[in-house]
C-alpha cells in the first residue's frame, strides 16, 4: 500500500511547483561559500542500527545533492546543535516523514522520520521472501530494502527542505499556494517528476531518481536575483543562521532531558 509524505503545505502547476509563504514571498536559502550544515539526533532512534542507517542514507543524499551543483550547498555535521537543522525520529505516525520550507518558522526546521520510514511493510518484507535470489539471505536483503526506501524517502523530503512543492499540490493541499515554474507552461504540461507526488509505493522506489528537468528548474530559480519576482512572488532569500541561537538552545535542552 502506497504511504503518504506529512509534508504539504496550492495554485501551483503540473510542473514545478514552488512553495509560496504566508507573506506572498517565494523562499530560497541564502546561497554563501559555508555549506548549510545539516545534522542527525541520533538519539532521538530506537535503536543504533536505526540511527546508524538514517546517518548513512542522510550523507549519501546530501552528498547526491551537491554534486548535482543546483545552488545551495549542503554539509553534514554530526552535532545536532550545530546545525541549522536536522533529521530525527518522529514517532509512531502513517506517513513517511515530515519537512518543511524554507522561510517557514526556524523552530520547525526538522525532516522528521516516522516509523514507516524505518520499517519494511508486510507486503514488502513478502516479497523479498518471494524472490529467490534473496531467499537465501533475506537479512542482507531486507538491509538493502530499507536504505534504498530511506534514500528516496530523504531525496523527496530535501526536494520540499529547497522549496518543492508535491506535483498534484495544486490539487490536494488548496489550503497553501505555490506557484509554478516556469510559469509560463500551459495546464496541460503533465508533471513527470514521480518522487515528489505525496503518494509513494515502495514497488516504485527503484525507478525513482531526481529529473534532470527538477533540477534545471531550481538551478534557474537559485540563479534569480533576490528581490526579483517569480510569478507575482518576489524572492527573498533566507539565511539558515536565523534561528541558530534558539535551535542550539533546543538542542541543548533536549540533551539535558536525555542526561537527566
Ligand atoms: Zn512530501
Amino acid at each position: 500500500m502506497p504511504i503518504c509524505c506529512a509534508t504539504s503545505s496550492t495554485l501551483g502547476s503540473k510542473s514545478l511547483n514552488y512553495h509560496v509563504n504566508h507573506d506572498n514571498s517565494v523562499c530560497r536559502w541564502q546561497v554563501t561559500d559555508i555549506p548549510i550544515p545539516v545534522g542527525i539526533d541520533l538519539f532521538s532512534f530506537d535503536s543504533s542500527d536505526e540511527a546508524c542507517m538514517a546517518r548513512t542514507c542522510l550523507i549519501a543524499v546530501l552528498e547526491r545533492f551537491n554534486a548535482s551543483n543546483f545552488g545551495p550547498k549542503f554539509q553534514f555535521v554530526d552535532h545536532p546543535s550545530h546545525s541549522a537543522f536536522f533529521v530525527r525520529f518522529g514517532g509512531d505516525h502513517s506517513s513517511y516523514a515530515n519537512a518543511f520550507f524554507p522561510g517557514s518558522h526556524p523552530k520547525d526546521w526538522y525532516i522528521d522520520l516516522f516509523r514507516p520510514s524505518l520499517t519494511l511493510s508486510e507486503d514488502q518484507e513478502q516479497s523479498l521472501r518471494n524472490t529467490p535470489s534473496r531467499g537465501e539471505d533475506i537479512s542482507a536483503a531486507k538491509a538493502q530494502a530499507l536504505e534504498q526506501n530511506l534514500v528516496k524517502i530523504l531525496m523527496h523530503e530535501m526536494l520540499h527542505v529547497v522549496g518543492v512543492r508535491h506535483c498534484d499540490a495544486q490539487d490536494t493541499e488548496t489550503m497553501e499556494r505555490c506557484v509554478r515554474y516556469p510559469h509560463d507552461l500551459s495546464d496541460d504540461k503533465n508533471n513527470e517528476e514521480r518522487l515528489m507526488e505525496r503518494s509513494l509505493d515502495w514497488r516504485i522506489f527503484s525507478q525513482l531518481d531526481w529529473m534532470n528537468r527538477t533540477l534545471q528548474e531550481i538551478r534557474e530559480i537559485y540563479a534569480m536575483k533576490g528581490g526579483d519576482f517569480l510569478g507575482c512572488h518576489r524572492i527573498r532569500d533566507v539565511s539558515w543562521e536565523v534561528g541558530a541561537k534558539q535551535r542550539k538552545e533546543i538542542a541543548l535542552r533536549n540533551a539535558r532531558c536525555c542526561i537527566a
